[in-house]
């Protein structure tokens, strides 16, 4: 596995390999790798012929220093879990490679970035603005054919979904679903936070989308996000939202059964923020049924 750190190296491999016509697939990081991370770096495996990994803990799209200060960082374990998967290049930019000097561009996509995680009091309109203007800057420099992102941060997904369209970049956008712990717990790599007793009740966020999802499979959806909020205030967990939204435009939705909608929630457990999201999908149809089964 080669461990690249300037742009100008990645140049020259990207070279060596589209003058052999390789497909290439990409996975940004920020790290801290765990089974999500790595189910993204399978299926990168899978579908391409060369896996790159980028590990970058970009600075601009943290809310706060603490927080930047915190993020759990272990470059030497990330590199063996990178291997074991079968990465065949990382890129891991010290931060002033990505912002030099003089740095002044940012991609910004509007409307969907200020919505859920943007919201002031979130995580702001800053955060996507710092995710996109990465993003945009890691497909530049690799020239993916591939990117793979996780559904788990659903808002990102549809946020880079929306520039890679405005922007005309040629990559295919792969969003995996998430991966979690046997409790229900998405995996994150800010759940290392938690402390045990913390720990367990964040097993009340999975709970609560579950009772969303069987509610809604019954036909009765509000009545589920009723129970849902109830099954987290027995808990003590004072959600920053949950909410039912558009599974693409992320707007607010009556849903009427017709297109997929996304459930999403965002919460503290002590003193770490945890996200999470289910989609609903439409029942097919009768007539559907009928037609596919011909
Ligand atoms: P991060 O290192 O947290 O920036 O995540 C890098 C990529 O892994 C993003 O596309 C995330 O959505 C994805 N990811 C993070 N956690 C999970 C998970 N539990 N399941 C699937 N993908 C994930």
């Amino acid at each position: 596995m080669e461990i690249l750190r300037t742009p100008a190296g990645i140049h020259d491999w990207r070279d060596s390999i589209r003058a052999r016509s390789l497909k290439v697939g990409l996975v940004p990081t920020m790290g801290s790798l765990h089974a999500g991370h790595v189910s993204l770096l399978e299926a990168a495996r899978r579908d391409c012929d060369r896996v790159v990994m980028s590990l970058f803990v970009n600075p601009t799209q943290f809310a706060s220093g603490d927080d930047l200060a915190t993020y759990p960082r272990d470059e030497a374990r990330d590199f063996r879990i990178a291997a074991d998967a079968g990465v065949d290049l990382v890129y891991c930019p010290a931060p002033e490679v990505i912002y030099p000097e003089g740095f002044s561009t940012t991609v910004r996509v509007s409307g969907l970035s200020e919505l859920l995680e943007g919201r002031e009091g979130s995580r702001g309109p800053t955060h996507f603005t710092g995710v996109t203007t990465v993003v945009a800057k890691l497909l530049n420099a690799i020239d993916p054919d591939r990117a793979y992102f996780g559904q788990k941060d659903a808002q990102q997904a549809a946020v880079i979904r929306r520039m890679v369209a405005d922007l005309e970049y040629r990559q295919e956008i792969v969003v995996l679903p998430t991966v979690r712990e046997p409790d229900g717990l998405a995996m994150s790599s800010r759940n290392v936070h938690l402390d045990p007793a913390e720990r367990s009740l964040a097993a009340e966020i999975p709970a609560a989308l579950e009772i969303v999802r069987a509610g809604a499979a019954g036909g009765d959806l509000p009545a589920a996000m009723a129970a849902a909020r109830y099954r987290l205030a027995e808990a003590g967990i004072e959600p920053e939202y949950l909410e039912v939204r558009d599974a693409e435009t992320l707007e607010p939705v009556e849903p009427d059964g017709s297109r997929p909608v996304l459930v999403a929630v965002a919460a503290r457990i002590g003193s770490t923020r945890l996200i999470d999201n289910i989609v609903i999908k439409p029942e097919p149809q009768p007539n559907q049924t009928a037609r596919s089964n011909r």
